[in-house]
């Protein structure tokens, strides 16, 4: 038995075992061992989800060595990148070939594989989520055999492997859409909170990517905005808030401080209702929150299983340190995006049934049928998934 826990330490397992995987052979090796053993099989990225996605008695596959860019196309704008990649290793070399990715969340630990699986995201309201920029996939299946998809090859099993859940098989290899490198001015200042959701349109819309954060108590919120720029970097880099440098060198932030999160996307109309809502909601029960309230915008988009799906989006997220019980709070909070129509992001803290996110997401019913065709002896499920798992019709 071995020990496993992610990022914030909220989330423990105790796996079978922990194989290492730098390369295909050695995947599909683990997965057919584990098949012959009638053991489970998980992938670990980084380790950075909130929730169970990750935790398994069987065989827990860890590719942090399994890393590298293995070409980009610039022409096509496409990268082939191997799953364990971690986002902050895709910037230089991607750069030197004179690409970048299209957006990036608020921290480039991740690895992409990892990333791509729970449909990490940041802001702009012209940018999708990273599932969004995947164009193609090497899965390894429950067999053990390899298949690659596409939008015209096996094109369900694409949908499905956009934004997987780590549900469907090991990715190996994924196409990622890449577009020239590009630089991005940093902005940060202090608004009251009233005014910013008076203007959030206008806001939103002014650069590719602006957000505010805003603390339980102050009437104030800190936007941020980035806008793209011709001007030369400026080194060294400057703080957060003034950095004025290539995209992955100021898309990235330092958030050390253990906290655990929960997220929901909400139809963009809906963003400063809810938030208003929340608003009032902590000041009232959760007067002594210590962590700031995110706020972030999504473009529409085709994923399956993305929050954004089919639907302009405002992202919000709620933090709470590992030392503070986060229970209460949460249930709070999602009592509050439910009556906005909002939808869990899927790697941070939810408490949705099956039946309930099968209401939420129009595909998720598809994606649980095509899992199900891809992998009938459900070698890549866990409890977690288990029971997200909608009713039978
Ligand atoms: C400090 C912090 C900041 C964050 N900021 C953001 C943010 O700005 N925006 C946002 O959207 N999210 C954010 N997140 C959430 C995070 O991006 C997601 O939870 C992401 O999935 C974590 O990636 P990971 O590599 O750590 O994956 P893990 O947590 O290790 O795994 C996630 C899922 O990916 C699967 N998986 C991993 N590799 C493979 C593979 N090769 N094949 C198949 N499945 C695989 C796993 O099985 C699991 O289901 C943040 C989290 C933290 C802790």
């Amino acid at each position: 038995m071995a020990e496993w826990s992610n990022w914030s330490g909220r989330v423990r397992a105790e796996p079978g075992a922990i194989v290492p995987a730098d390369r295909e052979t050695t995947v599909i090796r683990a997965v057919r061992e584990a098949a012959k053993a009638g053991q489970r099989v998980r992938v670990v990225g980084a380790a950075h989800s909130h929730s169970p996605l990750v935790p398994t008695e069987g065989v827990l596959l860890d590719l942090a060595d399994f890393t590298g860019i293995v070409g980009v196309d610039r022409e096509s704008g496409v990268a082939r990148i191997r799953p364990g990649t971690r986002i902050a290793d895709l910037g230089p070399p991607l750069r030197a070939e004179g690409a970048a990715l299209l957006n990036q969340g608020d921290i480039d630990r991740q690895a992409i594989a990892g990333a791509i699986a729970t449909g990490t995201h940041g802001t702009g309201t012209t940018l999708r989520n990273l599932s969004s920029g995947l164009i193609g996939a090497r899965i390894v299946l429950s067999d053990g055999s390899v298949a690659e998809c596409a939008a015209d090859r096996e094109p369900e099993l694409f949908e499905a492997a956009r934004l997987n859940l780590g549900g469907l098989g090991v990715l190996t290899e994924l196409s990622l859409a890449v577009r020239p490198a590009y630089r991005l001015q940093e902005k940060i200042w202090l608004e009251q909170v009233d005014a910013v959701l008076e203007r959030i349109d206008s806001l939103t819309g002014a650069t590719r990517h602006f957000e505010f954060f805003w603390m339980p108590g102050s009437d104030r919120a800190a936007c941020k905005s980035l806008a793209e720029t011709d001007a030369d970097p400026v080194y060294p880099l400057a703080e957060e808030g003034k950095r004025l440098a290539w995209s992955d060198e100021v898309l990235a932030n330092h958030r050390p401080d253990k906290h655990s999160e929960m997220e929901y996307s909400v139809p963009r109309e809906e963003g400063p209702a809810c938030f208003r809502a929340l608003r009032e909601m902590l000041h009232r029960d959760f007067p002594d929150l210590a962590w700031p309230l995110e706020y972030r915008t999504l473009a529409a988009d085709e994923t399956w299983l993305s929050t954004a799906y089919q639907r302009e989006t405002v992202t919000l997220s709620v933090h709470q340190g590992i030392d503070q019980p986060d229970g209460p709070l949460f249930r709070a909070c999602e009592t509050i995006f439910r009556a906005h129509a909002g939808r869990p992001h899927w790697g941070k803290v939810h408490f949705c049934t099956g039946d309930e996110l099968a209401r939420l997401h129009p595909r998720w019913k598809d994606w649980w049928r095509v899992r199900d065709t891809w992998d009938p002896d459900r070698r890549f499920l866990n409890p977690h998934l288990e029971r997200l798992r909608p009713a039978p019709a």
